[in-house]
C-alpha cells in the first residue's frame, strides 16, 4: 500500500502559490484567525495556520476573545474585522460558545474574505459547482490529495462516511463537480460495511476513532483519512485503522501526516486568491 503523505501535497500547492506571489504587487496578504476562548484544538490548528502562511511567504495574525464575551460585543469585534481593508481572509475558529449566535456571524462574514466557505454565499457556489467561491479547507484537501496523487476521480464509486457542513456534505459537492458517483453515509445509514466496500475512493470524515477497519475497504480502494483523534495511549489516529488496511488499500493517507497539512495549504491558496480577488 502506498502512504499518501500531506507534507508531499502540501509543498505542491507551496510551489503553486510562490509562483503566483512572484508576480504579485500588492501588500503581503494576511489572514485574520479569530478565536474566543482557550480550546487546546483551536489553538494548536491556529499555530500550524500561522506557521504555514509563513513558510508560504504570506501573513497571519490571531484576533482573541475570552470565552465569556457577549455576542453584541464580539459581532462589534467581528465587524471590524471583517471590514478592515488589511486584512485579505478571515478563518474563524468554530464552534462559538453558546451565548454567540453563529449563525449570524457566518451570515455577516465577507464571502469574499470567507477562507473556509462557511458563508451562505459560498455554501451555495459549492453546491452550484461554481468555483469562484470558497470551499471548506478540509473538504477540498481530500480532493488536492487524489489529484496530486494521480488518483482519477471521474466515474469512480466515492463513499464519504460523514455529512458535517465542513466536511462530508461539501466534499460530496466537489466530488460530483469531479464527475464521481457519491455516497453519502452517516448514523442511520444500513451496512455501512456493504457500502464502503463498494468504494473505489473511501473518505472517513466520521469523527469516530478508528471506525473503519480492513472489512470497510474494498481491495485496491483509495482511503483519505480526514478524523483526527489522541488515542487512548496519547497518540494520534484517524478514523481508520491504518495498520489494518495496509493489505486491502492501495494508497491511503496516515494520521498524523495526512490531511491535515494539506488542509492549511489549501487556507494558504484560498487566501491568496481572496487577496487576488
Ligand atoms: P461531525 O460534525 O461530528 O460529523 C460527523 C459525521 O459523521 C456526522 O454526519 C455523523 O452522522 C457521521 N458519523 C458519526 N459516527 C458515525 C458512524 N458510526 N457511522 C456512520 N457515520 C457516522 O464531524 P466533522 O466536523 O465533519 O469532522 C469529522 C472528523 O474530521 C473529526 O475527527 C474532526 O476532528 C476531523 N477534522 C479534520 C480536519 C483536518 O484538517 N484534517 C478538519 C476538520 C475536521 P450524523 O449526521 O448522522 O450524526
Amino acid at each position: 500500500m502506498i502512504t499518501l503523505k500531506g507534507a508531499e501535497v502540501s509543498a505542491k500547492i507551496k510551489e503553486q502559490v510562490q509562483a503566483e506571489l512572484e508576480g504579485w504587487r500588492g501588500p503581503v496578504p494576511k489572514l485574520a484567525i479569530i478565536r474566543v476562548g482557550e480550546k487546546a484544538d483551536d489553538i494548536s490548528y491556529e499555530r500550524g495556520a500561522i506557521k504555514k502562511m509563513e513558510s508560504f511567504g504570506l501573513q497571519a495574525c490571531s484576533y482573541v476573545y475570552p470565552e465569556n464575551i457577549s455576542h453584541e460585543e464580539f459581532k462589534k469585534e467581528f465587524q471590524k474585522i471583517n471590514q478592515s481593508l488589511d486584512v485579505a481572509g478571515i478563518l474563524l475558529l468554530c464552534p462559538l460558545p453558546r451565548q454567540v449566535r453563529e449563525k449570524e456571524i457566518k451570515e455577516m462574514i465577507d464571502p469574499a474574505k470567507d477562507l473556509d466557505g462557511i458563508s451562505p454565499v459560498n455554501i451555495a457556489k459549492v453546491f452550484a459547482g461554481d468555483d469562484s467561491g470558497f470551499a471548506p479547507c478540509t473538504a477540498e484537501a481530500v480532493v488536492e490529495i487524489l489529484k496530486n496523487n494521480n488518483v482519477p476521480i471521474e466515474g469512480k464509486r466515492v463513499a464519504i462516511v460523514g455529512r458535517s457542513m465542513l466536511v462530508g456534505k461539501p466534499l460530496s459537492m466537489l466530488m460530483l463537480k469531479e464527475n464521481a458517483t457519491v455516497t453519502v453515509c452517516h448514523t442511520r445509514t444500513r451496512n455501512l460495511e456493504e457500502v464502503c466496500q463498494e468504494a473505489e475512493i473511501l473518505v472517513a470524515a466520521a469523527g469516530r476513532a478508528k471506525l473503519l477497519d480492513q472489512r470497510f475497504v474494498a481491495p485496491g480502494a483509495v482511503v483519505v483519512d480526514v478524523g483526527i483523534h489522541v488515542g487512548s495511549d496519547g497518540k494520534l489516529c484517524g478514523d481508520v485503522d491504518f495498520g489494518q488496511i495496509q493489505e486491502k488499500a492501495s494508497m491511503a493517507t496516515p494520521v498524523p501526516g495526512g490531511v491535515g497539512a494539506v488542509t492549511t495549504a489549501v487556507l494558504a491558496k484560498h487566501l491568496l486568491k481572496a487577496a487576488k480577488q
